[in-house]
């Protein structure tokens, strides 16, 4: 079997499930990015989110601002939103200048609407195992688990970074889903001890290569979310090459947990539709 856990592939068979879905529905689904400030990777990002979303037939709308632009417009503009019958996904494209109080403005995002889970009651309902809207890349994440058929039941799952993002959604999920979960960052005591115990080892801090074969099990299934750019390539923060001996599945940088997180935000808007219903 092959050791590549290919998400582009999988992210690929999620649009065409979207596609067909929506095809069905009497409205499209819309999709709104809330954009501060002329960030070169947000603009790329962002023009990404909208080439997918075109490509399966949601609705995206793309509202920027610069940075002159007040913390009260941008928050009037999502209380708006958040009125719309015709909006059902609204974003605010990460990272935004510091001079605005990020947590404040996701906070007025309403939560049926939050489909990049963040907000402080979508959080809650995810502690709480309640029916919510799942921050994109832990739900990309999942979705690997689910289509490759690896089942987190009572497996040691070490996830290494600890961001509002990554770590702690996952750190959530992966508990209600009755896996046994340790979460290391920056300040843990012999990071190795912690990882070389990892049924299912899932990195995301953001240094290239960091993870070698030291770190990891044999036969442990590694999950590599970083994404470094270094001379225009791409590397993940674990040495592919180094530790593929060693384990049993792993998804590559890029085509693996990169193209998930943007099909999830697509799920997650048609969930959102759907749940209006
Ligand atoms: P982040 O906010 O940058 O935080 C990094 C985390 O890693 C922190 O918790 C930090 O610990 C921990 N960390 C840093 N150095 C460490 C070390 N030497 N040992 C152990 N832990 C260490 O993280 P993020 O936003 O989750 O991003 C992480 C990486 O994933 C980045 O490369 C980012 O580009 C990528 N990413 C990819 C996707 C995707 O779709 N593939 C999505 C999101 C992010 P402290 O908390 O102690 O500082």
């Amino acid at each position: 079997m092959d050791k590549v856990i290919n998400g582009k592939d999988i992210s690929e068979i999620i649009k065409l499930e979207l596609k067909n879905e929506i095809k069905q529905l009497m409205v499209k689904p819309s999709l709104v990015v809330i954009q501060i400030g002329d960030d070169e990777a947000s603009n790329l990002y962002v023009r990404n989110k909208e080439r997918v979303a075109k490509e399966i037939g949601l609705s995206f709308n793309h509202f920027k601002y610069d940075i002159t632009t007040t913390e009260e417009e941008i928050i009037n503009k999502i209380k708006f939103l958040n009125n719309d019958e015709y909006t059902d996904g609204i974003i605010v494209q990460l990272p935004i200048p510091e001079k605005y109080n990020l947590k404040r403005i996701i906070n007025y995002i309403n939560p049926n609407k939050d489909v990049d889970g963040l907000t402080n009651i979508s959080v809650g309902r995810l502690i709480n195992n309640h029916k919510s809207l799942i921050p994109c890349t832990p739900k990309g994440i999942m979705e690997l688990f689910d289509r490759y058929n690896i089942d987190v039941v009572g497996k040691n799952v070490v996830i290494v970074g600890r961001s509002i993002l990554v770590g702690k959604p996952l750190l959530s999920i992966l508990l209600n889903r009755d896996a046994t979960v340790t979460i290391c960052h920056s300040k843990t005591i012999d990071l190795k001890k912690h990882t070389k115990q990892a049924d299912i080892l899932i990195v995301a801090i953001g240094k290239k290569e960091f993870i070698t074969h030291e770190y990891v099990k044999k036969g442990a299934i590694v999950i590599d979310v970083g994404i470094n750019k270094e001379n225009g390539k791409l590397y993940g923060d674990v040495d592919f090459k180094d530790v593929y001996g060693k384990v049993s599945l792993i998804t590559p940088v890029p085509n693996g947990v990169g193209p998930m997180t943007v099909i999830s935000l697509m799920k997650n808007t048609v969930n959102s539709y759907k749940n209006k219903k």
